[in-house]
């Protein structure tokens, strides 16, 4: 950490006042405008710890610790139910987006619950009219041949056999042999009950020398499926957001704040959810604050709500006030955004979250800073400006988790992008356009857009990389923890500078002809 005093001495006695900026004096130049996370940097401090010795965990919400500051935002094309799984099970919290019928976000969150790291909760299954052929088809779509087979095919079948590659590969008519006929039958398999243990499973699956257990439930129903090639490669996930005094995943989940929400709402609650998100642009409302009040008289405790979004200190009061349990920070900054464009509202994130985090510091009450995250450092500055996570979109949108397909484009691998008010995604659902519109209007103004971003490869390589990213540039700033960052923010000691335009150019890559931009390996 950074001496604590206001100057410098040198040995001959002269005294300097501390070098940079206090948070306080860099936001305080009101009249020079609103900041946003590249107008500034953070100074450097003192190192005396290793980098991974930095405690990234943070409370999220009044009732839940997350060990790393990251959500993913409920958006259609970035967070369902594989999303929100990676992100809990690294660390941060997925957010699931509600342009859906209820039942499918009811379903997302259930699979969020329900995980078990290393069981294949809905293994695909067949029937046993099915013929080998339909295996082969499997087998070239996703890759794996072990398949249970059911009564009626369906997961929740009774347990009939186990089809697995050395009980076709040599079959003479795939197209009219059924599997009846090559499967092994129910008698032979090995199975284990539901709720066996991970390591009675593993220990199952050695002593049998079987690649793959099927899990029934007391009905001999096929509940799950566990693989030996998981159990060889299967991680723990020390940095799993869970809830309280039990093994599941932390889940959350986004809804509106008009009636048929609250009826969304109870069903989600039904499915386990830990974690409202009330999703609006401008969260300063009536709607807004009725919604929280119903929540905290419904469920009381039962679940936290994240209300916003809010960039002013005015509305982040009356949320808090009306009892929310975090507030999500942003309006404009996201990077498929243009509110501000077309609204003339909204705020420089750098502001927006510094002044809000300020007020619900006082009541005790976390903020997320929500859009336009673009590389580590931003994440570092939002929590430097008090933020107890950030929210992201666009840049875990490319991932393997991602909702969508890769597809091709100037030799790119891209996957789609798009705001939640942008017309593509209203046109899609019914929730999204509430977000953005008033139930009587008649021409659509859309506050997003639709693009692409590139490929990021997988969460679960991506989110360590952010991880350790985040961890580095606290050890540079001479910060042990998240925590200590923003009792060296509040007490003055960390310090800061202003970019100028140049200082911004110089700070990136620049005077080359050609490079190339790997983040990590
Ligand atoms: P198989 O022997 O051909 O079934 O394949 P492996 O067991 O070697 O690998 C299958 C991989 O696909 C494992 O990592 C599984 O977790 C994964 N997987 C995902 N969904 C399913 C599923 O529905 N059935 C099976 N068999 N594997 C799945
Ligand atoms: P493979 O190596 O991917 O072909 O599959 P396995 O090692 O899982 O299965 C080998 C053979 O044992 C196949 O003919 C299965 O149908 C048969 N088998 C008998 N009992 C079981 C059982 O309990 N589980 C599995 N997976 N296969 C069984
Ligand atoms: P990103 O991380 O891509 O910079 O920003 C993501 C955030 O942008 C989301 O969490 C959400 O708050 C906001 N957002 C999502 N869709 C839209 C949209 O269509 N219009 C606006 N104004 N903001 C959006």
């Amino acid at each position: 950490m950074n001496s604590s005093s206001t100057t410098i001495t040198t040995a001959s006695g002269k005294s300097f006042p501390r070098d940079g900026l206090s948070a306080h004096e860099l936001f305080d130049s009101q009249l020079s405008g609103g900041l946003t996370y590249n107008d500034f940097l953070i100074l450097p401090g003192f190192i005396d710890f290793p980098a991974d010795a930095v405690d990234c965990s943070v409370r999220v919400t009044r009732n839940h610790e997350i060990k790393l500051p990251l959500l993913s935002s409920p958006m259609d094309t970035v967070t369902e139910a594989d999303m929100a799984i990676a992100m809990a099970l690294t660390g941060g919290l997925g957010v699931i987006h509600y342009n859906c019928t209820v039942d499918e976000q009811v379903a997302m969150v259930k699979k969020v619950k329900m995980y078990e790291n290393g069981f294949i909760s809905d293994p695909v299954t067949l029937a046993p009219t099915n013929t080998v052929d339909d295996v082969w088809a499997i087998k070239a779509k996703y890759g794996f041949a072990g398949v249970p087979v059911t009564e009626g095919g369906k997961l929740g079948g009774k347990l009939l056999g186990m089809i697995t590659n050395r009980d076709i590969r040599f079959v003479k008519h795939p197209k009219t042999t059924t599997l009846a006929e090559v499967m092994t039958p129910r008698a032979q398999l090995v199975t284990a009950k539901q709720g066996v243990s991970l390591d009675e499973a593993n220990a199952i699956l050695k002593q049998c020398k079987k690649g793959k257990l099927p899990i029934v439930d007391a009905d001999d129903r096929l509940v799950a499926l566990m693989s030996l090639a998981d159990l060889l490669k299967n991680k723990e996930y020390p940095l799993a957001s869970k809830t309280k005094g039990t093994k599941q995943l932390l889940a959350a989940a986004a809804v509106g704040t008009r009636p048929d929400d609250r009826v969304r709402l109870a069903a989600l609650v039904d499915a386990g959810l830990d974690i409202v998100v009330l999703d609006s642009s401008q969260g300063n409302s009536t709607f807004q604050i009725d919604m929280i009040k119903h929540i905290r008289e419904t469920y009381k405790d039962k679940i936290d709500v994240i209300a916003g979004n809010v960039v002013t200190m005015e509305q982040a009061k009356n949320l808090i006030e009306a009892g929310a349990d975090a507030l999500r920070v942003g309006m404009g900054s996201g990077s498929i955004c243009i509110t501000q464009e077309v609204m003339a509202v909204g705020r420089p994130q750098g502001t927006a979250v510094y002044k809000v985090a300020l007020l619900a510091r006082e009541y005790g009450i976390p903020v997320i800073a929500d859009g336009g995250i673009q590389f580590v450092g931003h994440i570092t500055k939002a929590l430097a400006l008090g933020a107890a996570a950030v929210m992201m979109g666009g840049l875990i949108a490319g991932t393997t988790e991602s909702p969508g397909e890769y597809f091709y484009h100037d030799g790119k691998r891209l996957k789609k992008y798009r705001g939640m008010g942008s017309l593509d995604a209203m046109d899609k659902g019914d929730a999204a356009g509430k977000r953005y519109f008033s139930e009587g209007d008649k021409i659509k103004v859309a506050q997003g857009v639709t693009g692409a971003v590139l490929d990021k490869g997988s969460m679960y390589k991506f989110v360590p990389y952010l991880q350790a990213g985040l961890q580095h540039s606290l050890q540079d700033i001479g910060v042990k923890s998240v925590k200590a960052l923003q009792e060296g923010v509040y007490a003055d000691e960390v310090r800061f500078e202003k970019r100028s335009a140049s200082a911004q150019l110089e700070g990136g890559v620049h005077s080359l002809y050609t490079y190339e931009k790997r983040l990590f390996s």
